[in-house]
């Protein structure tokens, strides 16, 4: 398939699963990534924020980005790939191209695709929405990383706004959600956060540790832990004991919920009831920047 609506934009077939088609070498997130954009708007001017549902809006003369550049493909003739590919773009505007050309039904959007035995079948694409990536459910709360849920095994069509209502549902309180995505491509990684405005709805989503996402076509059990950060000192010494250094583990038990260093967390791990407590550590590869959390 070549992405024939503007000719320049090259197309490749990644004909890798969904788990492992992953380019992400300098994986670099953020917890609440959006918060660069309050701080512009909070001195900006105020007329940029008009006309934003322009379908080519423009910012310095020059077009804003709307689409990650790779783009889901399902349903493909059996003799094109096992049913589905992604398209890896070098121009968004070519993903804008792709979508033009489609067809839309019930929402979804189609383009017809022959191959060799069969000919103009309609293939699904779904191209993923860079605004679909957060969502502010509560602007007025704090956004706690103490109240932050890692949700894991996020099913990727799943969008951030769709993932905060069902949260909101289960647990409540919900202030923001964030779908994870790769920084070179926005293409969502299959994760996802959650920051709760108060404690009670942040421990009744850590001891559920299991979530049932359902939404439309979806409806996946995904796992759901305290958000870990490489920031944090010891709760208990404030690195007295460790020499200044950020504390590497953190006790998800209800009634420890604490960042430890590794002196502390012997010390209170040592006391009955509390030796079977497990540390958790930050997920590999996937550290959030030192974010100054200005909101309070
Ligand atoms: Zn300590
Ligand atoms: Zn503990």
């Amino acid at each position: 398939m070549k992405s024939k609506p503007d000719g320049h934009g090259r197309t490749s077939l990644d004909r890798l699963n969904e788990k492992d088609s992953v380019l992400f070498l300098n994986s670099r997130s953020s917890l609440f990534p959006f918060e660069d954009a309050f701080l512009d708007d909070s001195h900006g001017d105020q007329s940029l924020s008009s006309g934003l549902s322009s379908p080519t809006r423009c910012q310095n003369g020059e077009r804003v980005e709307r689409y990650s550049r790779k783009v889901f493909v399902g349903g493909l003739p059996p003799d094109i790939d096992e049913g589905y590919a992604f398209l890896l773009f070098q121009e968004e505007s070519s993903v804008q191209a792709l979508i033009d050309a489609c067809l839309e039904e019930d929402g979804k959007l189609y383009l017809c695709v022959s191959s060799p035995t069969i000919k103009d079948k309609p293939v699904q694409i779904r191209p993923w929405n860079l605004s679909d990536s957060d969502f502010v459910m509560d602007g007025s709360q704090p956004l706690d990383p103490r109240k932050t849920i890692f949700v894991g095994g996020v099913p990727r069509p799943l969008r951030a706004v769709e993932l905060a209502m069902i949260m909101d549902r289960l647990y409540g309180g919900v202030c923001y959600a964030g779908i994870d995505t790769d920084p070179e491509l926005k293409y969502p990684k299959g994760a996802g956060r959650v920051a709760f405005s108060n404690q009670q709805s942040y421990i009744a989503a850590i001891s559920a540790r299991f979530v049932q996402l359902q939404h439309n076509d979806i409806d996946k059990r995904v796992e759901v832990k305290p958000y870990v950060l490489d920031d944090q000192m010891c709760d208990e010494c404030q690195g007295t004991r460790c020499g200044g250094k950020f504390a590497p583990f953190f006790c998800a038990n209800v009634t420890c919920l604490q960042y430890y260093c590794e002196y502390c967390w012997a010390s209170i791990h040592s006391r009955a009831g509390r030796e079977f407590h497990k540390p958790l550590v930050k997920e590999g590869g996937d550290r959030p920047r030192h974010v100054p959390f200005r909101w309070s």
